[in-house]
């Protein structure tokens, strides 16, 4: 294969499938190209598991009002639910009352409070400094706040948080976020297989070479995650410049993984769907999905060093590891209700290489810094370049149109 064209769009996750969209509309001639034998990236759902969808990446329309997946979702007949997140908190003994729930809502809102507050005054300083130590939730909201971010509080930027956009709005898609990435992106021409392996972009033309040959364009857009191009998996020639190298070292991949459990009945009757989150000394930043969209079943949500260090030991240590947390939190006879179980693998996933971006204290606008094009040819999208909706879905979709925005600029 040798190809001509305006634009090459290296993967089809949410943000580059957004940017072949805005690319299409704006008459650019693009080529879209994607390692895997699918797309979606690291929007995911499992289709034949269980017998119903299982979303192995995103999950919740985040910031679900001002989401363009949610409008995808209406437009395309998708289900998703509006329930309050409700959540538990078990000790390793006994569950907690709702007094104490609530007194852990309230620690939990005031430490995010002061997280904003460090940021928007301008602090980029690790987001532990906002936790009262003499608080009795601070070990919970460190196991919270990892669960969200992916990575623990002493190495996130608050700076970074404070900037994100939420607006208490997070709606979980009931038929699969990822069959709705997918679904969203289902009429555009992907070259599927197609891994880049290498973007030479010191000629006149940008020459980016592919398992299945060379393409010949004026411009690439690059969306893969951090990890990936930390990880060098794409040669750069001539290499990537230093103010470049230099944002990709303040960004690091934080690390989410799941197994999921289906259930021969619902154990929890009587509770609707909620999150159950892990309170006693030594607890690993895990908790259980239960009952997802009223389904038998329970998903385990690892996250941090422990899901990046127990994942990397393959799906039968987490299952086991899964198991052994079930039993302890619901009684070791909830084991005979296990039917069938699916853990995840982002970690080991040489496309992909953990969760999503975080941003290091210090950081500063590296999100910024990475979006920055290269000599107008050489432009990034996806979750890691987005200011306010990063680590998500949402986050990588307008990524992707403010890239095509740019590249029209450049190209036209
Ligand atoms: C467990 C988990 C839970 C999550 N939960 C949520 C949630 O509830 N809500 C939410 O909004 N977000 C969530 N996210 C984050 C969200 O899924 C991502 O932020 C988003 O999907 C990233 O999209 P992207 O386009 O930036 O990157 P990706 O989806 O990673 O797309 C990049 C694409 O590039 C491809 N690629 C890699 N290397 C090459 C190469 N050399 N050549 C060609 N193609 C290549 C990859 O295969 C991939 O398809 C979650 C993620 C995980 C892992």
């Amino acid at each position: 294969m040798q190809s001509t064209c305006d634009l090459v769009i290296v993967g089809a996750g949410a943000a580059g499938l957004a940017a072949a969209k805005a690319a299409r509309a704006a008459g650019l001639n693009i080529e879209v190209v994607e390692a895997s034998h699918r797309i979606g990236g690291r929007g995911h759902s499992d289709m034949t598991t269980f017998p119903a969808p299982f979303d192995l990446g995103c999950q919740w329309l985040h910031a679900a009002s001002i989401n363009p997946y949610t409008k995808a979702a209406d437009r395309l007949g998708f289900r998703y639910r509006k329930d309050p997140f409700v959540y538990r908190l078990h000790d390793g003994k006994w569950w907690l009352n709702e007094s104490l729930v609530g007194e852990f809502g309230t620690s939990l809102a005031a430490t995010y409070d002061r997280i904003a507050a460090l940021g928007e005054a301008g602090k980029d300083v690790p987001a532990a400094e906002a936790i009262d130590p003499a608080d009795p939730w601070a070990q919970l909201f460190r196991r919270a706040y990892t669960g969200y971010m992916a990575w623990p509080p002493e190495e996130v930027s608050t700076y970074d948080t404070s900037r994100f956009r939420f607006t208490d709005e997070d709606w979980p898609v009931e038929d699969g976020y990822g069959a709705l990435i997918a679904a969203d992106g289902a009429d555009l021409e992907v070259n599927l297989d197609c891994p880049v392996k290498s973007i030479d972009w010191g000629g006149g033309e940008v020459m980016v070479g592919t398992a299945k040959g060379m393409i010949f364009c004026r411009a690439v857009l690059v969306t893969v995650s951090v990890a990936v191009l930390q990880a060098e998996r794409i040669k750069f020639f001539p290499l990537l410049p230093d103010w470049k190298l230099d944002a990709l070292g303040r960004l690091r991949m934080g690390h989410a993984e799941k197994v999921g459990l289906w259930l021969k009945r619902d154990v929890f009757a009587g509770i609707g769907p909620h999150f159950t989150m892990l309170n006693w000394d030594g607890a690993p930043t895990a908790g259980f999905v239960c009952k997802p969209y009223d389904r038998p079943m329970a998903t385990l949500f690892a996250s941090g060093p422990f899901a990046r260090d127990l994942f990397a030991q393959g799906a039968d240590a987490a299952i086991a590891e899964a198991k052994a947390l079930l039993a302890k939190v619901f009684g070791a006879d909830i084991l005979k209700e296990v039917t069938t179980t699916l853990a995840t693998n982002w970690v080991t996933d040489p496309l992909i290489l953990g969760a999503y971006s975080v941003l290091i204290p210090g950081g500063g606008e590296a999100r910024a810094e990475l979006a920055r094009p290269i000599e107008n040819r050489v432009f990034f999208a996806g979750e890691a370049t987005s200011p306010d909706g990063f680590a998500t879905a949402h986050g990588a979709y307008n990524s992707g149109v403010s890239a095509i925005e740019l590249i029209r600029k450049a190209l036209i």
